[in-house]
């Protein structure tokens, strides 16, 4: 695999440009070409296991004579103005006092070191990887200990000259290049995405922009076709993972959706098609990610409690206790509460017209009168009130009438657009990601220009 991190040529012009790279492999038949040099190192977001380290300290206090212990095996010191330096790598199974035992300084010094604020706190949630770094006087005082808890941030606490521990975050900010992947499906969105050097993160994030148009269960063709703009993530010349995506567009069975990522001035951001159409729905289609529906909306059911002829006004979706429930669209709770029959309840009103009801709900997360936006947590799966399981039972009401919960939300308008007084601010922010997605998007145009035209383009 070719190292595009290291090829001055690609990353000199990434900071503000396509890879000059691109143009020449754009081409239809140099395809394959593209994909290779696009794909991505893996990607550093590995997701480290959270053990966190006990504080309590060992059953015999260990015996540590100043300045004794030498550094183990793993961890590394040297001598700094007078400082040792010793460097430790949190292991399975550490505590806290283990790693001042490790460095030799006394656990009194680290019971100072706990007591000395918040902050000092987050010292007990280790997790195994994450490196400690102390800096120790003659006398085998720590002065500085530095808590690597990732590359973009370093937590510090040195002791003043009044025996003080003082804290500080140090966070560094990782350089921002735009990036272009394309790629037609031959297998599967998953295979030829990742053929393609996208993540699986970006290919769900875009499956998710396209959500409410293109069923990717169900509608995806051979010879369908994307195209992504977005940032990548560097330190030091290493990437270390991947922004949101910037533009997109989907061309399946023929058919064409775009969509550009754009922050209002309220700061609330969104998908939008290139004339400011919301990308999404009013609602989701289901107020919870995992569970099946185990009871439709039925006027005429048969109640499974009171053996009697009753209107299920709703959808059940059994699922996990503890599973998360999503308001189905931006709103306000108009009541939250308990009750024999329904248990917790929340209910969100969505506009002039629409009602959505979460009943049984194990916990409540929200207030009555609070504000909530669509996918916002209000609560968790429950079996409360009458309930024979967990499981979330979800009324949809418009005008005041319960409708069908599972087909009701195909029926229902967008999200709402982009508001006229907003228009020129969208433009302005969009249409260089639209006219970069075009040029890149497509193959003949991009070979048609004058390639040092195209080098100097600026994405933003
Ligand atoms: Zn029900």
């Amino acid at each position: 695999m070719q190292d595009h991190r290291k090829n001055p040529r690609l990353l000199g012009s990434m900071g503000k440009h396509f890879p000059r790279t691109h143009a020449l492999a754009a081409g239809a038949a140099s395809f394959a070409l593209a994909l290779t040099l696009f794909i991505s190192p893996p990607e550093v977001e590995a997701k480290r296991t959270a053990l966190p380290v006990s504080l309590s300290a060992p059953e015999e206090a260990p015996v540590i004579a100043e300045a004794v212990a030498e550094p183990e095996v793993n961890a590394s010191a040297s001598v700094m103005e007078g400082l040792r330096v010793v460097q430790e790598t949190v292991r399975n199974g550490d505590t806290l006092s283990d790693l001042f035992q490790r460095a030799g300084i006394s656990s009194a010094e680290m019971y100072q070191l706990l007591a000395s604020g918040k902050e000092a706190k987050q010292l007990a949630k280790l997790v195994p990887g994450e490196e400690l770094t102390f800096q120790i006087n003659g006398e085998g005082s720590l002065q500085t200990l530095e808590l690597h808890r990732d590359r973009l941030s370093k937590v510090e606490f040195s002791r003043d000259s009044s025996d003080e521990y003082k804290y500080a975050l140090h966070q560094r900010q990782p350089d921002s290049y735009t990036a272009f992947r394309q790629a037609e499906i031959q297998s599967s969105l998953f295979v030829d995405g990742s053929k393609a050097g996208l993540s699986n993160n970006l290919i769900m994030e875009m499956a998710d922009i396209f959500g409410s148009d293109i069923d990717f269960a169900l509608d995806i063709r051979k010879g369908d076709s994307f195209s992504v703009v977005f940032n990548e993530e560097f330190l030091d010349g290493e990437k270390i993972g991947n922004g949101a995506i910037q533009a997109v567009t989907f061309t399946n069975q023929g058919k064409t959706f775009s969509a550009v990522r754009y922050t209002d001035s309220n700061g609330d951001t969104n998908y939008f098609t290139p004339d400011g159409k919301s990308m999404r729905k009013a609602f989701i289609r289901t107020p919870v990610d995992i569970g099946r529906i185990s009871s439709h909306f039925n006027p005429r059911r048969l109640h499974p409690i009171f053996k009697t002829r009753r209107p299920h006004n709703g959808t059940d979706y059994a699922a996990p206790r503890g599973t998360p429930v999503y308001s189905a669209g931006d709103g306000r709770v108009i009541k939250a509460g308990y009750s024999k029959a329904n248990g917790n309840y929340v209910f969100v009103q969505h506009g002039e017209r629409y009602i959505t009801r979460y009943l049984h709900l194990n916990k409540r997360s929200v207030k009555r009168g609070q504000r909530v936006k669509q996918r916002q947590v209000i609560g968790t799966v429950g079996s409360t009130g009458y309930a024979t399981g967990p499981h979330l039972h979800y009324e949809f009401l418009v005008d005041g009438h319960h409708r069908n919960p599972a087909t009701i939300v195909r029926q229902l308008p967008k999200a709402k657009a982009i508001p006229s007084a907003e228009m020129a601010r969208f433009q302005a922010q969009t249409q260089p990601l639209i006219a970069q997605l075009e040029r890149f998007g497509q193959p003949a145009l991009a070979q048609n220009q004058d390639e040092s035209d195209e080098t100097k383009d600026s994405v933003n």
